[in-house]
């Protein structure tokens, strides 16, 4: 009989969003008149801009034509998304990084879970805690971890808590690690990492020759200009870290796809003997190998967010959540919860209040004010009594939500 990988039965059996879906579904069948807001998962919820929906139109038409048609492009991305990116993305800010070291891809989840393809099965590896729950999983399937333990961290993974008692900054590990998951603005906490503390990473793994894997998803929602959007901004950080992004989250692409990983050519790793060697030629050996491209429109879509039109109407759905954003964050702090995170950031990270677990104030948002949002504690033991609330939502639903909460907390059942 076919064996399996035994590494997939580690991993948690209740993860987080099946379990929200399913008390979800729960509630609204048993109350079906409630109309229930969600700001839980972490998607986007506003059309595309049209400079993008013009550009992969144009795309999609020179796909009818025998002299435009195109078939496979380069595996790596075509030239003109490359060069738009390493132009506005990094060179016009500055910073060092060619078109040629930027790897297109359908998504930046994928990336995440491919990029340990060409890491050995020995190294130590941290994150944070609470963490974006697929740097671990991809972790566990390919069998760089044991089992969970009582609180789901999972054995070999060193764990770097962050909670409001060290200001939702990181220490540094104690013992050497050889890779560690940096997420900055941070899902789920809506923080942001500073110059300083990027730079400390960046000491840090010249020193232990370890490699940062540096998810910037966000970076487009910060607005701060002392607030680094790249790694590459500090200094050294060519030599120790790979950075993705993704369209995702700032022009819309969830349903799209379409993202990019960085690895500088400088950036080595080393054999069991010592043997140097560059990890840009094992990711584009990965990448060509095992995925075929980005579809030629969305490539083309992708580019327009890089146009002048685009830019402005990103813009303008970046300050539309961010407004979302700065209205929960105020809302929640004027009712007297503790709020982190949504200055830089989509997400507010709030403290459950009087000492409830973050399922039970789950539990009383959907029951009492039918609003789902995510525990803390499904993304780490650290998460535990804090919740996230999701500023990717309507204006209306979020008002209709603050308001709600408002009533509720006015009511005294908070
Ligand atoms: C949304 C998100 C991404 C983007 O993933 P895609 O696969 O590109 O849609 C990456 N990292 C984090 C932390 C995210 O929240």
């Amino acid at each position: 009989m076919a064996r399996i990988n035994e590494n997939f039965l580690k991993l948690q059996a209740g993860y987080l969003f099946p379990e929200i879906g399913r008390r979800v579904k729960a509630f609204c069948a048993a109350n079906p008149e409630a109309d229930v807001i969600k700001m839980g998962i972490g998607d986007v919820t506003q059309p595309l801009p049209s400079a993008i929906i013009k550009a992969m139109h144009t795309a999609v038409d020179e796909m009818a034509s025998s002299e435009t048609f195109r078939g496979y492009g380069p595996e790596q991305g075509y030239g003109f998304l490359r060069e738009a990116i390493a132009k506005n993305d990094y060179q016009q800010f500055g910073i060092q990084v060619d078109a040629d070291e930027i790897f297109v891809s359908d998504g930046s989840k994928c990336d995440g879970g491919n990029i340990l393809d060409i890491f050995g099965d020995d190294n130590r590896i941290a994150v944070l805690d609470p963490v974006y729950p697929v740097y671990v999983d991809t972790n566990v399937m390919a069998g760089h971890t044991g089992p969970a333990d009582d609180n789901g961290r999972y054995e070999k993974l060193v764990y770097m808590a962050v909670t409001a008692e060290n200001n939702f900054e990181p220490e540094l590990p104690s013992e050497p690690v050889d890779i560690i998951y940096l997420c900055y603005p941070n899902n789920p906490t809506g923080v942001v990492a500073t110059h300083a503390m990027l730079s400390k990473w960046v000491e840090y793994a010249e020193k232990n020759n370890s490699i940062i894997l540096y998810d910037a998803a966000y970076a487009a929602f910060v607005s701060d200009p002392e607030i680094p959007r790249s790694i590459f901004e500090i200094p050294g950080a060519r030599k120790v870290a790979i950075e993705m992004r993704s369209f995702s989250k700032n022009a819309g692409f969830t349903g799209i796809r379409c993202a990019f990983t960085v690895v500088p050519k400088e950036l080595m790793g080393s054999t069991k003997s010592g043997e140097q060697h560059a990890i840009h030629t094992l990711w584009n050996r990965r990448h060509c190998t095992k995925f075929n491209g980005v579809s030629y429109p969305v490539q083309r879509g992708a580019e327009a967010a890089y146009s002048e039109e685009g830019k402005a109407q990103i813009n303008e759905l970046i300050d539309f959540y961010m407004n979302n954003a700065k209205l929960l964050r105020e809302g929640l702090t004027a009712m007297g919860f503790e709020v982190f995170g949504g200055e830089n950031a989509p997400y507010v990270w709030i403290k459950t209040p009087a000492e409830t677990t973050s399922w039970e104030f789950f539990d009383h948002l959907l029951e009492k004010c039918h609003i789902v949002g995510t525990p803390g504690s499904g993304f780490g033991a650290a998460g535990e009594g804090y919740f996230r609330l999701s500023a990717f939502n309507s204006l209306e639903n979020t008002e209709a939500a603050l308001k709600r909460i408002q009533d509720s907390v006015s009511a005294g059942i908070q």
